[in-house]
């Protein structure tokens, strides 16, 4: 049987790990850190890897925990005009045969360690990091730190931005920092006026600023994502904690109800780092290595995708092995039917950069009023079915 290591447990990897073994390959994955786990912070699900999600049978359980906003809204920062909307109620699940979700980080791993373990128990080793690998005509050979190693016929890096397997295949190459920073904040939503408690996504827009407002447990939890222009960065931690004055001066004059939501955080529990991506590149495979996730396309998250790219990643590159019997053709067929698709998502995350940030009311009204962001992304990004789209 194909035996595939995975570095990096993380949500593409387990993602990639429970489409692998369903295909019925034998799969390992090695994760630095003691225990799986996620920041506390929130993440949209959109109809594209939900079906990845339903594939696997999360759906009902994310759905049980998390949230159906009713949709999407970008909004004036200072005062909450909505400038356009994505439904995403019962007609968009109507429309893509699943739910759009928003949910707690730690809820989709969680749910994706379930996935895995039910199909092999003893997949994950944890503390396990990997600090090179080796490929020749036969297999890969994968090294810890600790000295040990391990063989397999494939390997995936999974490792995220700073992925080592990623370094191997293209090179070093350093993270290019996009000249914004990301606040979050989780607030529970009893501490909220009932008015002042979001039901929607919304993405408030401002200059050189924006603020994302998002419910992701059904028990009460709103997620505040404020992503802000800085010239320089020192920190690209997600556990950076900074000072809770910093957050509220970033987003003086903003509409009340963002302000609610930051006046009740809690003042040590407000984190912020430097967000960093790298340009598309035009190959990530070898004869027997391959990316997936953050470790072959890191993009900024403005069009909440990073996660969602992951997560058909893992769905596709299971696909892609099905379909070739040689390795080697099967990884190409992978990054081929993956190249276009990520590289669009990152550049377009890009350019809502500026977007987002326009210099004033009037800039912002005009630009959201030439755009139909329900129509394009339904067109293209919410209708992606990793699970039936044909591999050329
Ligand atoms: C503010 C913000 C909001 C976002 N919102 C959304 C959203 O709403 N929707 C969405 O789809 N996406 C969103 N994203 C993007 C999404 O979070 C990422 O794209 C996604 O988490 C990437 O997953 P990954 O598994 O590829 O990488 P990671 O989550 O980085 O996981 C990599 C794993 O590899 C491990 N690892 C690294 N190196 C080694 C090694 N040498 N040996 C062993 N293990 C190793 C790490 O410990 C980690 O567990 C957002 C991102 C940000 C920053």
């Amino acid at each position: 049987m194909t035996k595939i290591l995975i570095v990096g447990g993380g949500i593409g990897g387990m993602t990639a790990a429970a489409c692998l073994l369903r295909a019925g390959f034998d799969v390992a994955v090695f994760e630095q850190a003691g225990e799986l786990g996620e920041v506390g912070a929130g993440i949209q699900l959109s109809a594209n890897p939900m079906r990845v999600l339903r594939h696997l049978g999360l759906v009902d359980s994310l759905a049980q925990r998390g949230v159906r906003p009713h949709a999407y809204q970008f909004k004036m920062f200072d005062t909450a005009e909505i400038l356009q909307e994505i439904p995403l109620g019962d007609g968009y699940e109507a429309r893509h045969g699943v739910p759009y979700l928003s949910v707690h980080r730690a809820d989709l791993l969680e749910a994706l360690v379930g996935a895995v373990a039910a199909l092999k128990i003893d997949a994950v080793t944890l503390n396990a990091t990997a600090t090179r690998y080796a490929e020749d005509a036969d297999g890969v050979t994968l090294h810890f730190a600790d000295g040990g190693e391990a063989r397999g016929d494939i390997l995936i890096g999974a490792d995220g931005i700073k992925s080592m397997v990623r370094s191997t295949i293209l090179g070093e190459t350093p993270v290019h920092y996009t000249g914004d920073q990301s606040w979050r904040i989780l607030v529970p939503a009893g501490r909220l006026q009932p008015g002042q408690r979001p039901d929607t996504v919304n993405i408030c827009v401002g200059p050189g600023k924006h603020g994302v407002v998002y419910p992701i447990r059904r028990d009460g939890l709103v997620n505040m994502v404020g992503c802000v222009e800085y010239e320089t960065w020192d920190d690209e931690s997600w556990t950076a904690r900074r000072p809770w004055a910093e957050m509220k001066a970033d987003f003086a004059g903003w509409h009340g109800d963002i302000q609610a939501i930051i006046d009740h955080a809690d003042k040590d529990q407000c984190f912020r780092w430097a967000m960093n991506n790298r340009p598309p590149v035009d190959h990530w495979s070898t004869a027997r290595a391959t990316l997936l996730g953050d470790a072959a396309h890191p993009s900024l998250p403005y069009m909440a995708q990073g996660g969602a790219m992951a997560i058909e990643d893992g769905a596709v590159i299971a696909r892609a092995l099905q379909q070739e019997n040689d390795v080697g053709a099967a990884l190409d067929l992978y990054q081929r039917n993956r190249l276009a698709r990520t590289a669009r998502i990152v550049n377009e995350s890009s350019a809502n950069r500026e977007m987002f940030h326009l210099p004033s009311e009037a800039a912002l009204r005009e630009a959201f009023a030439r755009r139909d962001m329900n129509a394009e992304r339904t067109a293209w990004l919410f209708s992606y079915d990793p699970l039936t789209v044909e591999l050329r």
